[in-house]
């Protein structure tokens, strides 16, 4: 049978052969298209309009997905999980200590597969950073607004509700429904939103509404060049192994708390702490049960967020019912005795030099970069933490009457490998002091004027609620700068 030609496939974003973007000097290149890629784009397109202004993106992958997993009506949790599986590229192969980490190269990144969980950090959890808090705020707000950030997801359902009486009335108050970014409305005033799952694909498709782009894609940047401390361009590999260079009076990189890093690593750029700092929350998972009798006919999905607080350093979600939570338009749930209710509890992670991700020389990718390395361990504050989250969970459960599943029981926690998670931070930390941090307040790596970083990689601590809200925020307020810099 014919194929279509490639072209066809790919239409649904218009974009600029690499030979074309290596003739253009611009004046914003951004390297990475998942959440902090997509979030700088955004801001700057929405920003500076129809002006003259030249901005073009690169990305290492190709297009795989025109939206959010969850979108697709056919995908269910489990095909969804499934299809992450074989496109992510583990890392934990090489990386014992990080085993569970996993990179998607594509347009869009990590966000084609996410939860779209979208929490706040607490104030405390950022008191230490050199932003004002008003100010996170403020870009809060925006990122809100941009990513359809709602906590309405869940309204009416009996399952949420009864069970967020329960835990308000044991003392957790703080417990709500689960902020996600979601669109909820279908359709208004003939205006279709058919991406009810934000990802980065949206935030490009709101850039484009303002103006164009030149975007390249299966473009990989191996090298930033930098004259008398300022960036002035960044050497890209095509798919075809062609090396070009890409001019440009400003850099954004977006790349990821690994790539950045071991990008910045590779092209000589000089800071004590740059790849160090690596956090990613400790993951605790487990489960237990409800009767089904305990609640009325009309169920609807079990969402509850009950974040950390000065006291209690973990953030639990409660998830459910049976695995079935927001991914499945089309799938039949089976009727059941009881319900089984997830428990996704996250610990915070204290940011230490000695957790890190280095260049391995003696292994290189196929465009000749070293491969990295990780050191990652948790410290006793962190395992601490742990078997706080343990006790909490158990508590949780004897007070809101779910009967934890017996594995739990017997083992006390079920810590899942460091990296599965996807909460990888730190490695290109924020900060004032350049021995300790690599970017300044604003994103701008401290010696290198004109490079900036915007991904997971600059937040200085995480807290521990889910960042991507927080990376968005950031990165919103990094081209808000770059904006004022003209
Ligand atoms: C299954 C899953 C569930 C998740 N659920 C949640 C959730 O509910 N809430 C939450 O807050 N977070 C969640 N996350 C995490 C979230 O997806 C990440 O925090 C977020 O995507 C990180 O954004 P980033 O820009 O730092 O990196 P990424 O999204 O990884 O994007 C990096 C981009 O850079 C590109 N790139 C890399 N190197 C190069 C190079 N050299 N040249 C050009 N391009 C390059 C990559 O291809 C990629 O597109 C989840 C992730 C997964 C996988």
């Amino acid at each position: 049978m014919k194929m279509y030609p490639e072209h066809l496939m790919n239409n649904w974003v218009s974009v600029t052969p690499v030979e074309e973007m290596a003739k253009t000097e611009y004046d914003v290149l951004i390297i990475g298209t998942g959440a902090g890629g997509g979030a700088v784009t955004w801001r700057l397109c929405e920003q500076w309009g129809k002006s003259n202004k030249k901005i073009g993106v690169v990305e290492t992958g190709d297009f795989l997905l025109p939206t959010q997993a969850a979108n697709i009506p056919t995908m269910t949790s489990k095909r969804e999980e499934k299809y992450h599986e074989t496109i992510a590229k583990p890392l934990g192969e090489t990386l014992p200590d990080f085993r569970g980490a996993k990179q998607v190269f594509a347009f869009g990144g990590r966000t084609l597969f996410w939860n779209t969980v979208s929490p706040r950090l607490n104030a405390f959890e950022i008191s230490n950073w050199p932003v004002p808090f008003q100010e996170i705020e403020f870009y809060y707000n925006t990122a809100e607004r941009v990513m359809n950030v709602t906590k309405q997801y869940t309204e009416g359902s009996s399952f949420t509700d009864i069970m967020l009486k329960r835990l308000h009335k044991n003392g957790y108050y703080e417990a709500s429904a689960t902020p996600l970014a979601a669109k909820l409305c279908p359709t208004l005033y003939g205006h279709k939103g058919s991406d009810v799952f934000f990802s980065s694909v949206s935030f490009f498709a709101e850039a484009l509404n303002h103006r164009a782009v030149d975007l390249a894609v299966k473009t990989r940047a191996v090298q930033l060049l930098v004259h008398k401390d300022r960036v002035t361009g960044v050497q890209v590999i095509s798919s075809e192994k062609k090396a070009y260079l890409i001019k440009a009076k400003k850099i954004v990189v977006s790349a990821s708390t690994f790539e950045t890093p071991r990008l910045l690593l590779h092209s000589g750029i000089k800071g004590r702490a740059i790849g160090h700092y690596l956090m990613n929350h400790s993951y605790v998972k487990a489960s237990g049960k409800v009767s089904r009798r305990e609640f009325p006919e009309v169920l609807g999905a079990l969402g509850i967020l009950i974040p950390s607080t000065l006291e209690k350093p973990y953030q639990i979600q409660l998830r459910g019912p049976d695995g079935y939570f927001w991914h499945h338009p089309y799938e039949v749930q089976p009727l059941t005795k009881e319900l089984e209710i997830d428990f996704l509890c996250f610990g915070e992670v204290e940011p230490r030099f000695a957790n890190k991700v280095t260049l391995d020389t003696n292994r290189k990718d196929e465009f000749g970069v070293p491969e990295i390395s990780v050191d990652f361990s948790f410290s006793e504050k962190d395992q601490a933490i742990i078997r706080q989250i343990a006790a909490a969970v158990k508590q949780i459960s004897l007070s809101c009457g779910i009967k934890l599943n017996s594995d739990f029981q017997a083992s006390s926690v079920c810590l899942m490998p460091p990296g599965d998670l996807n909460h990888d931070s730190g490695t290109c930390r924020m900060g004032e002091d350049p021995s300790t941090s690599v970017v300044n307040k604003y994103g701008e790596v401290h010696g290198v004027k004109g490079l900036y970083i915007a991904d997971n990689s600059v937040l200085p601590s995480i807290g521990a609620a889910n960042l991507t809200l927080t990376t968005a925020a950031l990165a919103i307020r990094t081209a808000d700068y770059i904006i004022s810099q003209e």
